[in-house]
């Protein structure tokens, strides 16, 4: 992409592929700025489609959805983790597109993925490839020798919030956990003794200037992501520069051109092993909105718009706690008691506009935020109480 990439000014036409969540707190920082907005998500009833001015409900690949998406827009983003890179390919012969393809099929496959990460030089969990049977008993033979067992069969593709994995014990689960996953490539990884999780969110603009979030303090329960935690000292500093070196050169190395989220194990014996990227915003970044004095969203914004990127500066220590569907389950006999909750000070609530609520489904999540870390973390406990999410 060129250096003389000329900014884009408020009033124009600016693009998404994918209507969820994403896309929607992506369009209302586009808005909040004075673009235009355009989505393209076959869902007619998408959570970005709803809010955005124009929503084109067409699959990714429809040719005549790309090149209407292309003739209204000067520039076009994603926010779908597996949204086709061909289908940026084809926007980026008419107009801008940030992330480039290449990016995104790297992201979208953990074998390219770890390649990358292996070539940038930042240590990645011990793994073995498995794409046919023949494999998963070389990866078995391989597997004695480096003790990947207990480990993680992975999709190598479409994996998302924990689907898409299994974890094995043995050589039979290994194989049962491969035809479950339907015999489709994989990757196999050792299970780390994790201490925490950190991510990282960096942007890169087209001239090359990187901003970045503070290091992230991550909490998954059943492969989910349950609350992530930022405050400085909330991650171990050493280990916090480390991940933000390990970022930048990850999307340098991919003349990345957007916001990109890198998400990291931190292992019992106090080392930094890259887990994943996300070729996009990123739920562990959704604090920023509220306690950030530029979100991710808006980070997303300034970097396909070729507008400037300034170093983003948290204001306050913030807790995030997702609000998943289970929580409007039968369990509490009716709609979480949000009114309740926003009775406490420092809490944002966030709706996602999903009029179906199922187990595990992302409906919106709850940043609190407060002049202490202590306080936000009581005031979230609290919050949690209320809606009936187990005490962090
Ligand atoms: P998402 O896209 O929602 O971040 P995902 O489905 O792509 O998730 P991963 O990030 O690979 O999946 O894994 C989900 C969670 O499972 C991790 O955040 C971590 O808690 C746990 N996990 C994954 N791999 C390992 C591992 N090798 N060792 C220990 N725990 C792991
Ligand atoms: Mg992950």
């Amino acid at each position: 992409m060129s250096v003389a990439f000329k900014p884009l000014a408020p009033g124009g036409t600016l693009g998404v592929l994918g209507g969820g969540q994403l896309g929607r707190m992506w369009v209302h920082a586009a808005q909040s700025m004075g673009f235009q907005t355009a989505v393209l998500d076959p869902d007619p009833h998408s959570p970005a489609g709803l809010v955005s001015h124009q929503h084109i409900p067409r699959d990714y690949l429809d040719p005549a959805g790309l090149q209407q998406l292309a003739s209204v827009c000067q520039a076009v983003t994603t926010e779908f983790e597996n949204v086709p890179a061909d289908a940026l390919a084809r926007l980026a012969e008419t107009i801008q597109v940030a992330p480039n393809a290449h990016a995104v099929a790297v992201a979208q496959d953990r074998r390219l993925e770890k390649a990358h990460f292996v070539n940038c030089g930042v240590p990645v969990a011990p793994f073995a490839v498995i794409a046919s049977d023949a494999d998963l008993d070389v990866a078995w033979k391989h597997t004695e020798g480096i003790h990947l067992i207990p480990g993680i069969l992975k999709t190598a593709r479409m994996g998302y919030d924990g689907k898409g994995q299994v974890r094995v014990r043995n050589k039979k689960e290994l194989i049962d956990a491969f035809k479950q996953l339907g015999g489709v490539p994989c990757v196999l990884e050792k299970m780390l003794p994790l201490q925490a999780e950190y991510s990282v969110i960096v942007a890169r603009g087209h001239d090359g200037v990187m901003v970045h979030l503070p290091v992230q303090h991550n909490v998954h329960r059943d492969g989910i992501l349950a609350m992530t935690q930022v405050w400085a000292g909330v991650c171990d500093s050493t280990l916090a520069t480390q991940a933000i070196n390990a970022a930048k050169s990850i999307a340098q190395e991919l003349q990345y051109i957007g916001v990109l989220c890198v998400e990291f194990f931190v292992l019992e014996d106090n080392t930094l092993v890259v887990n994943e990227i996300a070729p996009r915003p990123h739920n562990s970044g959704h604090y920023s909105l509220d306690a950030c004095d530029v979100s991710q969203f808006e980070l997303q914004l300034r970097c396909m718009a070729g507008l400037p990127l300034t170093p983003p500066r948290q204001h306050s220590p913030a807790v995030m706690l997702n609000l998943l569907g289970d929580i409007w389950s039968e369990k509490l006999g009716s709609d979480p008691n949000f009114p309740e909750v926003l009775q406490l000070a420092g809490t944002h609530l966030h709706l996602y506009g999903k009029s179906e609520a199922r187990k595990g489904r992302k409906m919106g999540h709850l940043t609190i935020t407060a002049s202490t870390p202590e306080q936000a973390l009581s005031t979230a406990n609290q919050a949690a109480a209320i809606l009936g999410i187990t005490a962090f």
